[in-house]
C-alpha cells in the first residue's frame, strides 16, 4: 500500500455530546463493529452505558498500556478508524478543545428528548469555528422526543449551520415505526429487535401496516416537504463545516447505528493537508511529521512518566526513526511509542496521517510542538488559545517555597494544564481554566511534583475580552473589569458579568473588545 492509500482509508474523529446524550452507548456500538469488544453491555441502564469504557480500560491494563481510553484505533470495512475521546462535562478542560485540533471531523450526539443543552454549546461552537465537518446523530428515537423539525431549527439557530436530514423518523417512542432513508429512497422499518427491515420506496404499498398508518403517512409527507423546501445537500458545505448531515436513530436499541456509521465513514473526510510554516503539508508527503496536542503526565505515580500525544500529519512513522523537534532543533530517536491501537501489538510500529501515537516524554515536549523526520524541519500552526471561563487567584501557602511555586507553575502552564495571567496593576497570579477539574489537577500536581501547597481564591466566572495594545489605558479598569496580562503580555479585561461588559461598552464605545470565541 502506498502512503496515499493509507491516508485515504483513515477516518479520525471525535464524538462530542452533552452528558447522558448517549456518547458511550454509541461509541460502544462502533467498537462492536470494529470487534474491539465482543459484547454489548448486558446490564440495562447507566452501568451498561459505561461498559465500553471500562472494557477498553481492562484491555489497556492487560496490555500494560498506562494511558486511559483517550484514543481508539481499529479497522472496519476497509477503513482505519481513529476515535478520540473528549472528556465529558464534568471533566471538561482545555484538553477537550485541543483534541478537536487533532481530528478531521466530529460526530455530535444530541439527545432527541432534550435538544441542544446550554453547557455544551461552547464545545459545538468550537467545532463550527474551526470549520470541522460535523455529523449529527439525534439519539433516543425510541423515546418520545422533540419534534424533528424543531431539533433541526435548534441546530441551525444555535450553531449557525445548515442542516441536511439524511434520514427522517416516522413517529417516536411507542409510535416509532422506522426511518426514511432519503438518499436511497427507502424505509428502514423498526422491528423492535436488532434486525432492520429495509423496504424500497417502490414497495411501500406491499406493507399495509405502514401505508395505513397516519404516522407513516405524515412522516412521508414531511420527507416530501423537506425535498422541496429544505436546503440542498452539499458535500462541499459539509467539508467546510457549513452544513451538517443529520441522522436519526437510537444508540441503545440499536437502530440506525450501523447505517449511520457506514454513511458517516463514507462521507467523512480523510486527513487533509495542514498548514505549516506558511505552506500546506500534504498528508501523503513522504517525510513524517506531526504535532503534539496533549501531554498526559504521571499516569503512573511510581515513575514520573509523561506521554505526549502526537497527531501524525504526513508521511510514515516508524518506531525507532530519527525525528527533530522543530522548536529546539534537537534530533532524537523515537523508540518508546505507545499505541492506542487495539490490535495485537503493544507498541506502535508504524503510523500514517490521521493516526495518533503516544511517545514517551522525558519532560522536553510542549503542547503544540512539531516533530519532523530528518533535518529539514517546519512547524505546524500554533494551537489556538482557548478563552478560559473560570479564574482564581493563586498564592503559595508557605512563602519560603515561592521558588518551587514559580517553577511548578511555569512548567504546568507550558504543558498547557492551565492558563496563567498576571495582574496588570498588582503583581498577582491569576489562573484561568475552562473546567473546575483543571484546578484540582493543578493543585494535586503542584503538591506531588513540586511539593508546594497552593491557596486558591475564587474571583469567579469572568468574561475575558482581549484589548488592542494601543488602546490599553489602566485608568479605565477596576475590579469589575479587572485588567490582566496573558503569557505573551497581551492585555485583557476580565468582566464580572454581562452587565459590566455592556456598561463598559456603552461608556467606551471606541475601545475594541476581542472575544476569542468569535475570532479564533
Ligand atoms: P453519555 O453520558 O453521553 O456517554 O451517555 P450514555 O451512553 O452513558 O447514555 C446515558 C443513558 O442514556 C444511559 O442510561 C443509556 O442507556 C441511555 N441511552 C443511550 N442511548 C439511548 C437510546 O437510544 N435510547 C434510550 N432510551 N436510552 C439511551
Amino acid at each position: 500500500m502506498t502512503i496515499q492509500d493509507e491516508v485515504n482509508k483513515r477516518r479520525t474523529f471525535a464524538i462530542i455530546s452533552h452528558p447522558d446524550a448517549g456518547k458511550t452507548t454509541l461509541t460502544e456500538k462502533f467498537l462492536l463493529f470494529g470487534n474491539l469488544i465482543r459484547e454489548s453491555g448486558t446490564v440495562k441502564g447507566k452501568k451498561s452505558g459505561k461498559f465500553a469504557t471500562s472494557d477498553w480500560m481492562d484491555i489497556e491494563k492487560k496490555r500494560g498500556i498506562s494511558v486511559t481510553s483517550s484514543v481508539m484505533h481499529f479497522d472496519y470495512e476497509g477503513y482505519a478508524v481513529n476515535i478520540l475521546d473528549t472528556p465529558g462535562h464534568e471533566d471538561f478542560s482545555e484538553d477537550t478543545y485541543r483534541t478537536l485540533t487533532a481530528v478531521d471531523s466530529v460526530v455530535m450526539v444530541i439527545d432527541g428528548t432534550k435538544g441542544i443543552e446550554p453547557q455544551t454549546i461552547k464545545l459545538f461552537k468550537v467545532c463550527k469555528m474551526r470549520g470541522i465537518p460535523i455529523f449529527t446523530f439525534i439519539n433516543k428515537l425510541d423515546r418520545e422526543g422533540k419534534d424533528p423539525f424543531e431539533l433541526l431549527d435548534e441546530i441551525e439557530e444555535v450553531l449557525g449551520i445548515e442542516t441536511y436530514a439524511m434520514n427522517w423518523p416516522a413517529g417516536m417512542g411507542k409510535r416509532f415505526l422506522g426511518i426514511f432513508d432519503r438518499l436511497e429512497d427507502r424505509f428502514i422499518q423498526y422491528t423492535g429487535n436488532e434486525e432492520e427491515n429495509v423496504i424500497p420506496g417502490s414497495e411501500y404499498d406491499q406493507y399495509p401496516e405502514l401505508t395505513e398508518s397516519g404516522t407513516f403517512q405524515s412522516a412521508k409527507e414531511e420527507v416530501e416537504l423537506l425535498q422541496e423546501a429544505g436546503e440542498p445537500y452539499s458535500m462541499e458545505a459539509i467539508q467546510n463545516g457549513e452544513q451538517t448531515p443529520v441522522f436519526f436513530g437510537s444508540a441503545l436499541a440499536p437502530f440506525g447505528v450501523e447505517s449511520f456509521f457506514n454513511t458517516f465513514l463514507n462521507m467523512a473526510p480523510s486527513p487533509a493537508p495542514r498548514k505549516a510554516s506558511g505552506d500546506l503539508v500534504a498528508p501523503e508527503k513522504e517525510q513524517f511529521s506531526g504535532f503534539i496536542f496533549k501531554i498526559q503526565a504521571n499516569m503512573n505515580p511510581a515513575h514520573r512518566d509523561r506521554v505526549a500525544f502526537v497527531r501524525v500529519c504526513s508521511g510514515k512513522f516508524e518506531r525507532g526513526m530519527n525525528v527533530t523537534l522543530h522548536r529546539t532543533g534537537k534530533a532524537f530517536k523515537v523508540s518508546q511509542t505507545q499505541q492506542f491501537v487495539a490490535s495485537s501489538r503493544e507498541t506502535v510500529e508504524e503510523a500514517y496521517a490521521g493516526d495518533i501515537i503516544g511517545i514517551y516524554d522525558p519532560n522536553v515536549y510542549r503542547i503544540g510542538d512539531t516533530l519532523v523526520e530528518g533535518k529539514n524541519t517546519f512547524e505546524y500552526e500554533e494551537l489556538p488559545q482557548f478563552p478560559p471561563e473560570l479564574f482564581k487567584r493563586a498564592t503559595v501557602k508557605n512563602v519560603m517555597k515561592s521558588k518551587q511555586f514559580k517553577k511548578g507553575m511555569e512548567q504546568l502552564v507550558q504543558e498547557g494544564a492551565i492558563q496563567l495571567f498576571r495582574g496588570a496593576k498588582m503583581d498577582e497570579y491569576i489562573v484561568g481554566a475552562v473546567g473546575e477539574l483543571q484546578y484540582d489537577v493543578f493543585e494535586y500536581r503542584l503538591k506531588n511534583e513540586y511539593n508546594v501547597e497552593v491557596i486558591f481564591e475564587t474571583i469567579g466566572e469572568r468574561i475575558p475580552r482581549w484589548l488592542k495594545e494601543e488602546q490599553v489605558d489602566y485608568s479605565l479598569f477596576d475590579d469589575r473589569s479587572k485588567l490582566v496580562k496573558d503569557r505573551e503580555g497581551n492585555h485583557l479585561a476580565l468582566f464580572k458579568n454581562d452587565f459590566s461588559l455592556r456598561w463598559f461598552k456603552d461608556k467606551h464605545p471606541d475601545i475594541e473588545l476581542i472575544d476569542l470565541f468569535e475570532s479564533n
